[in-house]
């Protein structure tokens, strides 16, 4: 919905291939590590999240870095315990603003090409 902020913890899902421990996250491809202790120590975290300023990261909200964000709030407050507790349990836990998104007309976000049959040349763009 919005209404929380979480910094990006993606040691809490990283990613193993075949190359390794892929820094920071599967998304980014900033190196890879043998291990992932490894992975720990070498890798600069706090250039990473939507809080660093790092482009790459600039309005990122994929799970690889904020689902154990959420999960980590989750479970290391009775404060954050409850209120997913409250979001999970009632169905009387409703967002007005969220609702109030769903109703308004979303612009298409790619514009419509119609493919047709010509003999005519074609415009290309670059
Ligand atoms: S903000 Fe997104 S892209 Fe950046 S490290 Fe976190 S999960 Fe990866």
């Amino acid at each position: 919905m919005g209404k929380r902020t979480y910094p990006c913890t993606p040691w809490g899902m990283p990613t193993y291939n075949t190359f390794g421990w892929q820094k920071p996250c599967y998304l980014l491809q900033d190196g890879y590590a043998e291990t992932f202790a490894e992975l720990l120590s070498t890798t600069e975290w706090s250039n990473y999240g939507t809080e660093s300023g790092n482009p790459a990261c600039a309005n990122c909200m994929v799970h690889s870095g904020y689902e154990a964000s959420a999960v980590n709030a989750t479970f290391s407050s009775l404060g954050g315990f409850l209120a997913t507790v409250k979001a999970t349990l009632f169905t009387s836990y409703r967002d007005q603003d969220a609702l109030d998104l769903l109703e308004e007309p979303a612009a298409p976000v790619h514009p419509l090409v119609q493919i047709a049959p010509t003999n005519e040349p074609q415009e290309t763009r670059a």
